[in-house]
């Protein structure tokens, strides 16, 4: 008898519809994020950060898809991986407060926020200075090998900027920040050291504040690009909106 490939095939396609809608309607039942998020703030374009600030719908088509919602779920599960590895390294790490709150800042009134993976407070000499701020992140492997050629400033300035503004909010600007990536092709792991920069941070604070008062004031700021083929245009998810006029 003939296998029937094509009706494998519609069992994946029925069965990933029905999971992709279910996550779909899930994450549409999210409490929209209120602020403008540490996370995020290294990204280039300061219009982008104020259609995301303001939860602006985005473009057609452009909404989180089932399998963007599963690997950013992916995300939280590698962290939750790397933190006993440490722990097997030795290294005492924190991921709450004493109230089980996830370690985070807050400020200009909560406009301006962001969790941090973890806080290591101790452990061998050689993965010091403590305390130290721990951030965590998992890559492709396109992604990450072009990480550990260059670092972490020069090929993901928007994580580099997380760990800055980070280390500042926690008060642990005295010691680098631990960095790791998580080849998530091999599973293996990229750790670097992240030093704090205080003309960094500043540079990026007033870019926080640039965008919250001018989202404040209903302006909107300057586009990255006039061009909207140009790549990171292509990439954004409210080009129509924004060169719509
Ligand atoms: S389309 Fe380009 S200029 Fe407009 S918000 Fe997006 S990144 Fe910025």
């Amino acid at each position: 008898m003939p296998i029937d490939l094509t009706s494998k095939r519609m069992l994946s396609d029925r069965l990933n519809a029905q999971i992709d809608k279910a996550l779909q309607a899930e994450n549409a039942l999210e409490t929209p994020r209120d602020y403008l998020g540490g996370s995020q703030i290294g990204a280039d374009c300061e219009r982008a950060l104020q259609y995301d600030f303001f939860n602006t719908p985005k473009d057609e088509g452009r909404e989180f898809s089932g399998q963007i919602l599963r690997i950013f779920e992916r995300g939280y599960w590698v962290e939750d991986a790397v933190i006993p590895w440490l722990r097997l390294a030795g290294v005492e790490i924190h991921t709450e407060d004493e109230n089980g709150n996830q370690f985070g800042f807050s400020e200009y009134g909560g406009k301006f926020a962001g969790h941090y993976d973890g806080i290591i407070t101790a452990g061998p000499a050689e993965f010091g200075p403590f305390p130290r701020l721990w951030e965590n992140k998992g890559l492709k492997q396109e992604a990450w090998r072009p990480l550990v050629k260059n670092k972490l400033k020069k090929e993901k300035p928007i994580y580099y900027a997380q760990c800055q503004i980070y280390m500042e909010g926690a008060k642990l600007t005295e010691n680098p920040a631990l960095f790791s990536a998580v080849n998530m092709n091999t599973m293996e792991i990229y750790w670097e050291s992240v030093p704090y920069s205080q003309p960094d941070t500043e540079r990026l604070y007033a870019k926080a504040v640039r965008i919250l008062q001018a989202s404040h004031h209903g302006e909107l700021l300057p586009r990255m690009s006039q061009d909207p083929t140009f790549y990171k245009c292509k990439w954004c998810d409210w080009n129509k909106r924004c060169f719509a006029k």
